[in-house]
């Protein structure tokens, strides 16, 4: 927008949503760059609002969910990196489902993220789709990070050779600490590993890790959770065994555990007893074929079994619900049925804390309901800043006039790099700042209460409810060090 706008400037404030007020100060300064940066919060038209951005801005995060590597994998060159090890690292995952959501050709698509091709020839690739796609909150993060680390304002045919050595000279030895840390304020990560269920960071007191359960009942996964374990598996008792062999081993050095489950069906589990499905795990260990029905009865059995597990050894359970990542396959009609049946986990085990991940986007209306009725639910805000910024402040407004604010997280990035991770930290202090000036601007919070706010759901319910503290002192001295 131009600096000579008939509007008054606090009604268009107002009216512009995610990146008004950084508009409207950088056409102030003579900038034309809008999107907020990491070092220091947009300008803001009144005092009230100065205060919360400052003060957003100033306190740290915790970031309750990630899916990064430690960084000396992501450097090492044994060929544990799969991906492009080039910028385009930087687009891949999220943006890269908004390019084929957009209509990327899939050809396009590969060579674009696929090794050894030249960052002009890249961009030609790229330029036909990037207007449809750098102003989702998936691009949006992209296009902060590659700012606020590479100096880069805009990317094009001009600058993309300028983006692709800022990757080389910023992807060194010591970045997990400049990204995340010194540029992102970023206290701590927790990390679901997605190539074993509990990974020994050699970064453990900045990468916390969870337990991944979900192949501890579905399928359940015998190879990946029964070999690493040594126990002979010939019935349902020496699967128990195999689970308990997991909690017993890194419980203490995990922060939580999590399942993703909710990417293949419904978090709809009964408690079924052991030996209703006892049979049917052998048949099972036999490779015979199993109906649905006993392959549910089978699964809830042993998700029951594993959280029952975290809850003795005090874990707080991370469950996936909502939107999928990817594209072209998400079955809403199935989804929307995630909160129902998160009350009756709830119902089913009130000594379980049950973490509600990414507000269970788009259902978080009723994700609301939940948190506010039941003592054991959490809510995760995890990757909503990204799917949809307008929609996660919205969320986190009606949360803090509706349910106990000690049960809300606010961040996390859940992304496989750390690059992105800096400009989805940006937009979501951005919009949590943008969230509380509006409940005091609009007379449901006073200023002092909105400030009470922000270290609680910023870090203060996470270092509590993941006993992070504690946590931290274990993991000093973890024996894999
Ligand atoms: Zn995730």
């Amino acid at each position: 927008m131009s600096a000579d706008n008939r509007l008054s400037r606090r009604s268009s404030l107002k009216a512009m949503g995610l990146m008004g007020a950084a508009a409207v100060s950088a056409a102030a300064g003579g900038s034309t760059y809008a999107m907020p940066s990491a070092a220091e919060p947009p300008k803001q038209p009144t005092d009230l609002r100065r205060q919360i951005f400052a003060k957003v801005w100033n306190t740290p995060l915790i970031d309750t969910h990630e899916h990064i590597d430690d960084e000396q994998d992501r450097l090492s060159a044994d060929g544990k990196f799969a991906g492009p090890d080039d910028w385009t690292v930087v687009l891949s995952g999220y943006l890269a489902s908004d390019l084929l959501s957009a209509g990327m050709p899939t050809d396009a698509h590969q060579k674009f993220f696929s090794k050894g091709v030249a960052p002009a020839e890249k961009w030609r690739l790229l330029a036909p789709h990037w207007p449809a796609v750098k102003n989702t909150a998936y691009g949006q993060a992209v296009r902060i990070s590659i700012r606020e680390l590479y100096g880069v304002e805009e990317l094009s045919a001009a600058t993309v050779e300028k983006v692709q050595q800022g990757y080389e000279t910023t992807r060194r030895p010591g970045f997990y600490h400049r990204v995340l840390q010194e540029l992102g304020r970023i206290e701590s990560c927790q990390v679901n590993c997605l190539r074993t269920p509990f990974h020994r960071s050699k970064m453990p007191t900045f990468l916390m890790q969870d337990i991944s359960i979900v192949g501890m009942f579905a399928g359940p996964n015998l190879s990946r959770f029964g070999e690493p374990t040594g126990i002979k598996v010939s019935a349902l008792d020496d699967w128990h065994k195999v689970i308990d062999w997991w909690f017993d081993q890194y419980a203490r050095y995990a922060v939580a555990v999590k399942s993703q489950d909710a990417y293949r069906r419904d978090i709809d589990y009964q408690q079924v007893p052991a030996e209703k499905v006892a049979a049917v795990f052998r048949r099972k260990l036999n490779d015979e074929p199993i109906g649905p029905d006993d392959q549910k009865a089978l699964e809830d059995h042993l998700f029951w079994y594993a959280v029952r597990k975290a809850t003795e050894h005090g874990l707080p359970v991370k469950l996936h619900t909502g939107y999928y990542a990817g594209q072209n396959r998400m079955p809403l009609a199935r989804l929307i049925n995630n909160p129902g049946s998160a009350c009756e986990l709830c119902r089913a085990s009130p000594d379980t804390r049950f973490v509600f991940m990414h507000i269970c986007y788009p259902y978080y209306e009723e994700l609301l309901a939940v948190a506010k009725q039941y003592t054991n639910a959490y809510v995760d805000m995890c990757w909503a800043w990204i799917i949809n910024p307008v929609a996660a402040k919205d969320f986190l407004k009606k949360y803090l006039v509706t349910a106990p604010a000690n049960k809300i997280f606010t961040f996390g990035g859940d992304y496989l790099f750390v690059e992105p991770v800096l400009g989805h930290a940006v937009i979501a202090r951005h919009g949590i700042a943008l969230a509380l000036s509006e409940l005091v601007e609009e007379g449901w919070l006073t200023l002092a209460d909105a400030m009470q706010l922000v270290d609680p759901i910023m870090h203060g319910n996470a270092r509590r409810v993941f006993q992070l503290e504690e946590k931290h002192r274990t993991l000093s001295a973890a024996p894999w060090l």
